[in-house]
């Protein structure tokens, strides 16, 4: 059980962005895993920047590493390599911090983000997770199970992380215009419920607009013990013109977004801390000022 309040750190690629990498688009190509191989100790400073603004935990940087999206796009790097190279990054980043900090080893979707229709069949999927978890072995405080899609990935997911490691922490996805779906179209309420057979930490919910997200919490607090959550800084604006046909749940996310700032952010923070959220961090374009701004809620 979760006896503390964690920190997570802020978004890695739209970070990296910002610091003047050139971040290849994340539908097209390995995107922030390009940083691994290029630019390293870019990574090792957003880390370090994001534990000098407040967070508890940092999450390694393999997100988008995975055996399916390095194939698809033809890398000649293998995610085994790269996930090490990641977790050596977070390590350096700690060590070089001199703080008490923990590591959050990262369990990614395996294919492409909000499609769950891509995901391959379960000894594969799990294959992937169990071969990430041998090289997390011992080096981890906790799993961070990101952006799960459908309930056939998180009970994969959780499964596998569950066998190898005590502190287990699961993020469904529910970007879209219903914050009570999760992107395979099953109800976020059923996919909570089939993880609790598994011995989970906390269920969290990641990778979307911050006032949507607070909906999808009052669903998840109703079946999960802990819960905790990292939104993107931005707003659901609903435009007059709907999109038309989409391949990816994310077109509609991105259709209805407005940014926020980071003063606005740590007032959707504030929500989820009542709320009872004891992980609380940042995804996609939070900064370490979200992070502190977090970090301030709470001294
Ligand atoms: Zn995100």
């Amino acid at each position: 059980m979760l006896s503390d309040f964690y920190i997570l750190d802020c978004g890695l690629g739209s970070e990296l962005k910002r610091k003047g990498f050139d971040l290849p688009d994340w539908t097209n190509s390995i995107w922030s895993a390009q940083a691994i191989i290029d630019e390293p100790d870019l990574i090792v400073e957003i880390h370090k920047d994001s534990i000098e603004a407040g967070s508890t935990v940092i999450t390694t940087s393999n997100y988008y590493a995975t055996p399916l999206i390095l194939k698809d796009k033809q890398s000649k790097f293998d995610y085994k390599e790269l996930s090490e190279i990641a977790l050596t990054l977070a390590e350096k980043a700690v060590k070089q911090s001199g703080k008490d900090i923990m590591i959050a080893g990262c369990f990614p979707p395996i294919n492409v983000s909000f499609r769950p229709d891509l995901t391959p069949n379960k000894s594969e999927v799990e294959s992937f997770y169990e071969t990430l978890a041998e090289i997390y072995k011992g080096r981890v405080d906790a799993i961070l199970c990101e952006t799960m899609a459908s309930i056939f990935e998180g009970e994969i997911a959780a499964d596998v992380a569950s066998q190898y490691f005590k502190k287990v922490w699961l993020s469904w996805n529910t970007r879209g215009l219903d914050p009570s779906l999760i992107p395979s179209g099953e109800e976020l309420i059923q996919a909570a419920k089939s993880v609790s057979k598994f011995n989970l930490d906390c269920q969290l919910i990641n990778c979307a607009h911050a006032d949507l997200i607070t909906e999808s919490l009052e669903i998840l607090k109703s079946v999960a013990s802990n819960i905790g959550v990292y939104a993107n800084s931005s707003i659901h604006t609903l435009r007059e013109k709907q999109l038309e046909s989409y391949e990816n749940i994310s077109e509609v996310h991105y259709h209805h977004q407005t940014e926020i700032s980071s003063d606005e952010y740590a007032e959707f923070a504030k929500k989820w801390i009542a709320m009872g959220c004891k992980i609380v961090g940042g995804c996609c374009t939070t900064t370490p000022e979200h992070i502190k701004k977090i970090a301030e809620l709470r001294s």
